[in-house]
């Protein structure tokens, strides 16, 4: 048991191993083996394989370096993505009091009241200033 455990550690040395991507990789396979329990369809089961596949490959790649670049790849689009998903959440949520424009100048996202008529607005990430109209907000008492 022991030389085997050592074999093993041996086998296992300067290879990647575990990072976010591959815990994406296993967690779609695996969700993937999940819904395909009963429908057992041969182009998810595929698929759940290719996932598989590529999690092994990158769990025991010697290529540390190429593979870490692969998850900093994969870290920017995750995040880009869930910032996408939450500026829309927080757009629906907050769509009878806040409205969310684009700075014309650095593309900033701005939150700001939602209140008729004509507003000048001072970007806060590259101080220019900007006029806007809102339309469909609450009436200016
Ligand atoms: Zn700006």
């Amino acid at each position: 048991m022991r030389s085997f455990l050592y074999k093993f550690a041996m086998f296992m040395q300067g290879r990647y191993k575990m990072d976010q991507l591959n815990f994406a990789l296993i967690s779609i396979s695996l969700a993937l083996s999940i819904i395909n329990v009963f429908p057992r369809n041969i182009i998810i089961y595929l698929f759940e394989l290719l996932f598989l596949a590529l999690f092994a490959f990158r769990f025991l790649s010697k290529n540390i370096y190429k593979r870490g670049a692969e998850n900093r790849k994969f870290l920017a689009v995750w995040e880009k993505t869930r910032d996408f998903f939450i500026l829309h959440k927080n757009k629906i949520k907050e769509f009878k009091t806040h409205v969310y424009i684009k700075c014309p100048y650095c593309k900033a996202q701005l939150r700001v009241k939602r209140i008729n008529g004509k507003h000048k607005v001072r970007c806060p990430r590259c101080g220019e200033s900007f006029e806007k109209k809102i339309h469909f907000g609450v009436k200016n008492k």
